[in-house]
């Protein structure tokens, strides 16, 4: 079983689908591993130390996916990027498929196995596979960083013979798994943190990471989760009701990091251009579901705007501004689902396609589409 691993094409994309360590786990099973020369590089991760745990270095993508059984990215490749890999090929990666059905489909007609991981399914067993908790979860704390960085004033409160330095307030909209990493980072610089969710399950983990909870509470907030435990559209009632409430509350704050998102919905506008004016120059807002369309009026994807001496920050891809640990976490996501299509004892590759997780991530396989997601889309 070979296993190769490209240097991302991707513009910004620092990580790296494996690390040494990971490397060693696959030689274990009996793999050889082939790995483009300064892959990863963007995650200090040097050719020497892949080639000491156990891997091959090739001095390109033809020569390292050249017989390949499995191909392991961060991001969406291309055909030409695998030509010279197997027939039946297991690609693997955060393929981003929504919105980017023809270069999912040239890769599928190419007769590649595509998973992408963004739909291991978030059960128990999956844990360990969930690449959407590893990297949102070092988002959050980036942002918050971000903010800091930004921020011209201390987080925490100080109080100096010259004075006390007053705590930054600080706002998280969407409580999800970024937004909880952004409270709980927040908190340890010493910040007042409040947040906010449209999910009734996360006002208790707000409050049990030390944040004030800001919500609408009435019958219809009671009922807005999914039983897959997502967000729900909220009714415009709903919506008129909260941006009253949070309104006045951002007014007030020096940090908001919004996070809201909704699966298969571009993201709620929550920040209207009004809101940031309301707030104190010098203040900073960390946009992040600018990828997705943006939580605030004025964002722009991959910038830091000033408005009215506002900061909002849309940086893209903020896992990629963490590379080392981000590829560490992401890597041993991958290493967890691929052991699993991995027949130990004969060393080669075994799938039940009909497993939950296989059956959720494999979008095409010989030469189609299979995922249901996008074969009725077709029809
Ligand atoms: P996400 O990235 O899809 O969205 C971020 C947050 O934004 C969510 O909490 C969502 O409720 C919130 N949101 C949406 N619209 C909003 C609005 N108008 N105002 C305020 N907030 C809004 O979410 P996520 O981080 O992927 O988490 C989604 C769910 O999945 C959560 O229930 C989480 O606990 C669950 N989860 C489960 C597992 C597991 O393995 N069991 C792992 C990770 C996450």
């Amino acid at each position: 079983m070979r296993i190769a691993v490209l240097r991302e094409q991707t513009a910004n994309e620092t990580r790296v689908a494996v690390t040494p360590e990971v490397v060693a786990k696959y030689v274990g099973f009996g793999a050889t591993v082939a790995i483009e020369k300064g892959a990863g590089e963007g995650s200090r991760l040097l050719d020497k130390d892949y080639k000491d745990a156990g891997a091959s270095i090739s001095t390109s993508a033809a020569t390292a996916v050249k017989g390949a059984d499995v191909v392991l990215t961060v991001r969406r490749p291309t055909p030409e990027l695998l030509k010279g890999a197997k027939k039946n090929a297991l690609v693997m990666g955060m393929l981003d498929p929504f919105g980017h059905e023809k270069e999912i489909g040239a890769l599928a007609k190419a007769g590649y196995a595509l998973f992408t991981m963004e739909f291991m399914p978030r059960i128990t067993r999956a844990q360990v596979m969930d690449v959407l908790s590893s990297q949102a979860n070092l988002a959050g704390y980036q942002a918050v960083i971000e903010a800091s960085y930004a921020f011209d004033r201390a987080f925490p409160m100080m109080m100096t013979a010259a004075g006390t330095v007053r705590p930054a307030k600080t706002f998280v909209m969407g409580a999800g798994v970024a937004g909880l990493q952004a409270i709980a980072t927040a908190k340890r610089l010493g910040a007042v943190v409040s947040a906010t969710d449209v999910r009734p399950a996360a006002k208790e983990q707000v409050e049990s990471l030390g944040g004030k909870f800001v919500a609408v509470e009435d019958d219809e907030f009671k009922e807005a989760e999914t039983a897959g435990g997502y967000a729900k559209e909220m009714s415009k009632e709903y919506q008129a009701k909260q941006a009253e409430l949070v309104s006045a509350h951002i007014a007030k704050q020096d940090i908001v990091i919004t996070t809201a998102l909704i699966p298969g919905r571009p993201a709620p506008k929550l920040i209207t251009k009004k809101m940031v004016e309301s707030m104190a120059p010098g203040s900073v807002i960390v946009d992040m579901a600018v990828e997705r369309g943006g939580n605030v009026e004025v964002s722009k994807r991959g910038e830091v705007v000033d408005h009215k001496g506002v900061k909002i920050i849309g940086y893209e891809n903020l896992p990629s501004r963490l590379a080392a640990s981000a590829s560490q976490l992401y890597a041993k996501n991958l290493l967890a689902f691929l052991e699993t299509l991995i027949d130990k004892e004969k060393q080669e590759l075994a799938i039940n396609w009909e497993d939950e997780l296989v059956a959720a991530t494999n979008l095409a396989r010989d030469g189609a589409m299979v995922h249901p997601a996008f074969v009725e889309k077709k029809e």
